[in-house]
């Protein structure tokens, strides 16, 4: 970190100021006196420092961050990848690709039970669907609740396939017990409260970029789970907001790279709500995947056009079936090709 002095501070004001520095954050303070100002460089850990208190000192002039603020999730700390093992032979992270596929809502058993058994046999390893669904309209379907994940526990004994499902409020949590992947989604991406209590807990938490999250807003937050104690965060790009609206979102294909740069967490994407047009699901899948993503999120309903939210991005079980295949063949010829 870099702070700038005023040009009227005195030196015992730089000394008072640079021993509190040391003192209250365990920071090496170098300093460089020019001919108009003063320049303090700070070594070492400053992931706690609140930069705003800084810049409201009286005698500071500037400050600027050199470093990232955020330590847990940084790949600088971490040079691995991080490798989360959803249990089930389900490993995320670990080089190969996992698509977490399913409705976009439990509607019923019948039909759970069913695209499960279908996304499972064209190489789904998730089972993902809500059961609290987190609507733009009151009016909308809000998901069948706890009977949605009475339904998915269902599925998986069927399939034997991990369920991936949104928590939307801290409350929740023990009723999210027997989840494999606690999602949370774009909306709640900056619920600190919420964040924090799933630090708390030993289990997968599946981190959706917020529609308008810098990407290290974004790191940030999966800071926030990490720094309770949970490791276990899986980052999804889920298409940001710009100012195209011919689709839903923009998906931002070049936060995959970065992210994977930045941090050593699993990075997947969601090409059905970044699109909302089922027709743009493969396109965008397949250049995730050429992007280096660890897994996709992929909407499939057994009956898109009554299905009882997000129908015009989900694909059918025979569409999802050729896009999988596809999938899986430029995966194998990226992997060939390393
Ligand atoms: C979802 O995954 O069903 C969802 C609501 O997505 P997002 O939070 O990305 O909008
Ligand atoms: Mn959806």
């Amino acid at each position: 970190m870099i702070i700038v002095l005023k040009p009227n501070c005195t030196k015992e004001q730089q000394i008072a100021f640079s021993e509190m520095l040391k003192d209250t954050y365990d920071v090496k303070v170098n300093v460089w006196e020019g001919v108009h100002s003063t320049v303090l460089g700070l070594l070492g850990d400053t992931t706690p420092i609140d930069i705003e208190y800084i810049d409201a000192q009286d005698i500071v002039e500037s400050v600027k961050r050199v470093q990232e603020p955020y330590k847990k999730a940084n790949r600088k700390f971490h040079p691995e990848n991080t490798v989360i093992d959803v249990g089930n032979g389900v490993k995320i992270g670990d080089g190969s690709l996992n698509i977490m596929a399913g409705p976009c809502s439990v509607e019923s058993e019948e039909q759970i039970v069913e695209i499960a058994k279908s996304v499972k046999k064209s190489g789904a390893t998730l089972l993902r669907g809500g059961a609290f669904k987190p609507r733009t309209s009151p009016y909308a379907f809000q998901g069948l609740k706890a009977e949605g994940l009475d339904l998915l526990k269902i599925a998986r004994k069927e399939t034997g396939l991990p369920i991936v499902t949104e928590i939307m409020k801290t409350s929740h949590i023990d009723m999210f017990e027997p989840v494999d992947i606690i999602q949370v989604g774009a909306r709640n991406m900056q619920n600190f409260e919420l964040l924090k209590e799933l630090g708390k807990i030993d289990k997968p938490i599946l981190l959706k970029r917020g529609l308008s999250a810098t990407i290290e807003e974004w790191l940030m937050s999966a800071e926030y789970i990490m720094a309770g104690g949970n490791s276990k965060v899986i980052l999804c790009e889920r298409g940001i907001r710009t100012y195209e609206t011919f689709t839903r979102n923009t998906l931002d294909v070049s936060a995959v790279p970065i992210v994977k740069k930045l941090s050593h967490l699993p990075v997947i994407a969601d090409p059905s709500h970044a699109s909302g047009k089922s027709w743009l699901v493969e396109p965008l899948a397949m250049s995730a995947v050429a992007a280096g993503v660890d897994g996709l999120i992929i909407e499939v309903h057994n009956d898109p056009p009554h299905a009882l939210s997000d129908g015009a991005q989900s694909l059918t079980p025979k569409q999802f079936d050729k896009v999988a295949k596809k999938i899986f063949n430029l995966k194998k010829a990226l992997d060939n090709n390393k």
